[in-house]
């Protein structure tokens, strides 16, 4: 895993404040991958031309992903956000997943698709886990790989 100081070297570091973090807080953020490169506005800039290519590389992708509940398997997926589109969480909570958009980098979130790949970010908003008596299972169902796998 590389330090959050191998991450700035690839951020604009201008603390602007628009993903409403520093530039610091924001590295961290990619580390524990709750926020992914292509969520900095400043990265998409002409200037910053392939950094965030080169933070997907820095931080390398996981084969699996796997929390209580829930496993992605990154062989199967195809980054198609199905998943993301469909889940029942995603839909309540996020007003352009209504519309049949993806959830914007400010909603909350359950997964989300980082370099073709959908990553857990908040496996504890499962509806799953929430309400245990009625288990949802649309992002499984939908998934057309079978990547991933409810337990
Ligand atoms: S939006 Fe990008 S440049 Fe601005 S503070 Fe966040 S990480 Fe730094
Ligand atoms: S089980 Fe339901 S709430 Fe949980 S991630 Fe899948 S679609 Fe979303
Ligand atoms: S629906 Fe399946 S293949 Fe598509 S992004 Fe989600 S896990 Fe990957």
């Amino acid at each position: 895993m590389p330090a959050v100081e191998e991450i700035q070297e690839f951020l604009p570091n201008l603390d602007c404040g628009r993903c409403g973090l520093t530039c610091a807080e924001f590295a961290g953020f990619l580390l524990t991958r709750e926020l992914a490169p292509e969520d900095c506005p400043v990265l998409h800039e002409p200037d910053y031309a392939g950094f965030i290519e080169a933070l997907h590389e820095l931080l390398g992708q996981p084969t699996v992903q796997a929390a209580a509940g829930m496993q992605i398997d990154l062989e199967k997926c195809i980054g198609c956000g199905i998943c993301v589109a469909m889940c029942e969480f995603h839909l309540g909570n996020c007003a352009d997943a209504r519309l049949g958009k993806g959830p914007r980098p400010q909603d909350k979130v359950i997964f989300h698709i980082v370099n073709g790949g959908a990553v857990v970010v908040h496996q504890e908003r499962c509806t799953r886990l929430l309400q245990a008596a009625e288990k949802c299972s649309k992002c499984a169902e939908y998934c057309p790989t079978k990547a991933i796998v409810l337990f």
